[in-house]
Order: C-alpha cells, then structure tokens, then sequence
C-alpha cells in the first residue's frame, strides 16, 4: 500500500494492459475481457475507463492465434509492487501458461504507467519497457487517453502509436469471433 502519514494514497493515473489470444471455455473475447475487469475491481482497483477491444496478429509469432488487446486507465491505493502481485494472481486464475515466452495465452496484463513512478527492478520496470513501441498497447491508449505523456520518451500517447513499428496492424474489432 502506499502510504503517506501512515494513511494510504490514491494513486490516480494507473494504466493496464490487457491481452489474450486464447479464450476459456466457450466465452467470446468480450465476456472474458469483462470478467477480467471485475477480477481487477474485486482486487481494490477502480475503473475509469477503458479502451474498446483491440485485435492484431500475433507476435512475435504471427502463426499463432491473433490477440485480441485492451488499455485500462484506473486508480490505486496499492503500491506498484502489491499491484504486480494481484495482477499475476488474475493471470494465474485464467490458466496463463507461464512456461514458454510469448506462448499463447488466455489472460496477459501488464502496468504501462503508474502515475508518475519510474522504477527499474528485478521484477518491475515502470513505464513499461516495451509498451512505447507496440501499436496494440499505444492505439488503444489513444482512444482513451491521446494526450498522455510517457514519462520519459516525453511523447504521448497518439505519437507513440503513429510510430509504434510492433503490432502497427492493430485495429478495434469489429466483428466479434472467438478467438
Ligand atoms: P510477460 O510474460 O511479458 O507478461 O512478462 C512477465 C514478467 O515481466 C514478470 O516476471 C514481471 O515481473 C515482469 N515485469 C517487469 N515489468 C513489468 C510491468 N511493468 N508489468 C508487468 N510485468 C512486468
């Protein structure tokens, strides 16, 4: 939690990424997308809004299944760390294969920016490392919240995504089919 006087702080300006390539059961795209953001609300998180469903090839792997992405912008009282934690229980309740890198997977959710917090750790690096460079996270981004500034690039977020060179095929879904 963060704290300051001993009292906790909302943290205000937090941003999800969301991705899936694989759905549970029979849930279509969208029903798993919404009982993802429940998990998240149920977790502590508050939801502020929320980008429309992104879908792109796969990558880096383009034969596998295609994602389908969401940003989140939401607020916190956690720190990034207890964030990170709750976020991989979410993963975990959704069966992500953890064994192999990039392998498909039912739920993926990364921090992109937690206010204005820049950390470089063993298991956390915030803002993201690579969400600048990934269409899929920056257009979604865009839709919701064009005017965000990276903190460190300087850029925001429409810039990134008109320069994103990962995932620039990406494009709200129209059509919605299982993945
Ligand atoms: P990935 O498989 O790409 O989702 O990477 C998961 C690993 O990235 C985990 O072991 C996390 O500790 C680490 N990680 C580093 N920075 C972040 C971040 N900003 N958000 C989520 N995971 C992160």
């Amino acid at each position: 939690m963060v704290q300051c006087n001993g009292r906790a702080v909302l943290v205000d300006d937090i941003i999800i990424a969301y991705g899936s390539n694989q759905t549970m059961g029979h849930m279509r795209a969208s029903q798993q997308f919404e009982v993802v953001v429940k998990a998240l609300v149920q977790s502590g998180l508050t939801l502020k809004a929320h980008s429309r469903l992104w879908c792109s090839k796969a990558w880096p792997n383009s034969d596998d299944p295609p994602f389908v992405n969401a940003v989140l912008l939401m607020s916190t009282k956690s720190s990034a760390q207890a964030l990170l934690h709750d976020l991989q229980l979410i993963e975990k309740d959704f069966g992500r294969i953890l064994s192999e890198r990039n392998a498909p997977r039912s739920v993926d959710l990364d921090i992109i920016y937690f206010s204005d917090l820049i950390l470089n750790t063993d298991s956390l690096t915030i803002p993201h490392k690579s969400a600048h460079e990934r269409g899929f996270v920056m257009g979604p981004l865009s839709e919701i919240y064009p005017n965000w500034i990276h903190p460190i690039l300087k850029k925001t977020a429409f810039e990134l995504w008109k320069n994103a060179k990962i995932g620039a095929d990406a494009r709200p879904m129209e059509v919605e089919n299982e993945i």
